[in-house]
């Protein structure tokens, strides 16, 4: 366990669309001045260097945000799809672009916000924020990092078990939440964790807004978990959207000399109970060209979904 640095992948494919589903989400629930309070159970460090050696070792990032900001490489589309230019940028993804853009006043993107430091951003005063880390290392420069913003107690961080003590703060005191649950899924028992966290707290406060990022990789673990939290949401009588997007082959291949090779994380999904309405129209503009300018190979693609 804790061998998950999130500086490793931060900025990647599956950041990208996860910080993507969360702004559109957040700025929604945002537009009404009631106070908001926003759940973050596996918060990470809050801001990461994409120069620093993290970032460099395994240059995710170059394959995730840098493609958008023009500082990574752009590989050809995949065959039939056309290139996007920049101007034509769907909603959701100009305005994650523009919020990663924020924090690099200077262009690019060397620092790149995680979820806290992004729902930070887009917070009004009278709105909350708590976090959970549990990585002794992560949770002392995530500490360090929020002392920064001088927030006072609008911001709680609390190294302790996101899936286990999350809950206390459901319902909160204006009865409006929007939950983020995004676990490394560093041991096999975070799939069953996340849908025990997620039945929890539909029970404390059944019309909250909850987002859960999911790894879709050969694990049977993986491949039930949206379908459960499905059935979850649909027993409820709540609504829920699923969006997925893939950016290559998820074969293990074998080389010339006889090496395996697996390709790392192919794709990811986020899974949300009571979306926004206009969550499902922003990311069906937006998905098609994540797909088109993420794709590592023509296996690119991408789903969305929702009922209720
Ligand atoms: N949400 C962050 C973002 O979008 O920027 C990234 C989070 S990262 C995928 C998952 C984090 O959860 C890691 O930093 C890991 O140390 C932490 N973690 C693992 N198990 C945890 C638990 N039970 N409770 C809280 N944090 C945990």
């Amino acid at each position: 366990m804790f061998s998950y640095r999130h500086a490793f992948h931060a900025g990647n494919h599956a950041d990208v669309l996860k910080h993507t589903v969360l702004i559109a989400t957040l700025e929604h629930l945002l537009e009404k001045d009631t106070a908001l309070t926003v759940v973050d159970t596996h918060a990470g460090a809050g801001l990461y260097r994409l120069d620093g050696d993290y970032a460099g070792t395994s240059g995710e990032a170059a394959d995730g945000v840098l493609r958008l900001v023009g500082g990574g490489a752009k590989p050809a589309p995949p065959k039939g799809a056309k290139a996007v230019p920049d101007a034509q940028l769907a909603d959701a993804l100009a305005r994650y672009l523009e919020v990663v853009g924020d924090f690099n006043p200077k262009g690019g993107a060397k620092i790149y916000p995680g979820s806290p430091f992004i729902v930070h951003h887009l917070l009004r005063e009278h709105d909350k924020l708590k976090l959970f880390e549990l990585h002794p290392t992560d949770a002392r420069t995530l500490d360090a990092n929020i002392a920064q913003l001088e927030a006072g107690r609008q911001i709680t961080v609390l190294r302790d078990d996101g899936f286990g003590s999350a809950t206390k703060f459901l319902p909160p005191p204006s009865r409006r939440a929007l939950v983020l649950c995004d676990p490394s899924y560093e041991i096999k028992s975070d799939y069953a964790r996340v849908l025990d966290f997620v039945g929890e707290a539909l029970k404390r406060f059944a019309t909250g807004t909850y987002a859960v990022w999911y790894p879709i990789i050969p694990r049977p673990e993986a491949h039930d978990l949206p379908r459960r939290l499905k059935t979850m949401a649909t027993k409820a009588g709540k609504s829920w959207l699923h969006a997925t997007l893939t950016v290559k082959s998820s074969k293990i291949t074998t080389d010339a000399t006889g090496a395996t090779h697996r390709p790392g994380l192919p794709a990811s999904g986020m899974f949300l109970i009571n979306p926004p309405y206009t969550l499902k129209p922003l990311l069906a503009a937006a998905l098609p060209q994540m797909a088109e300018r993420l794709a590592q190979d023509r296996n690119a693609t991408f789903s969305l979904d929702s009922g209720g």
